[in-house]
């Protein structure tokens, strides 16, 4: 769109004859519109690349929230991004039917048991 109206400002300067100076604006101009195009065309590639990155957090926020609602932390990494891997009698209390859930840590792979009860 900018492109046409140099050319229509060109046609015009051509057509009456105007001076130098009006030919030096419109260097000037068609330099800027460049530089503007290629700022757009960078920005836009940021903007994808930014687009890109909400998504992924979208999904890691939404894995979190269906793989682990209360936020438990790994025991080797302290990280959140675990994944239930099963369920083992607890060390102690296991002959009472007490059970620990294990959680397998998507990050370091070390696994973390918890109280049952903490699953909610
Ligand atoms: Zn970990």
């Amino acid at each position: 769109m900018l492109e046409a109206l140099l050319k229509q400002m060109e046609a015009l300067i051509n057509e009456r004859g105007s001076a130098a100076v009006l030919r030096e604006h419109l260097a000037l101009l068609r330099e800027r519109v460049g530089a503007l195009e290629r700022e757009n065309s960078d920005l836009r590639a940021q903007l994808q690349q930014a687009k890109a990155q909400a998504q992924d957090s979208q999904q890691r926020l939404d894995r979190f929230a269906r793989d682990n609602p209360k936020g438990l932390r790994c025991n080797g990494c302290g990280s959140v991004d675990l994944v239930r891997a099963g369920a083992k009698p607890d060390a102690i209390f296991g002959d009472l039917g007490v059970n620990r859930v294990v959680f397998r840590c998507r990050v370091c792979g070390a696994e973390s048991a918890f109280m049952e009860d903490t699953m909610g």
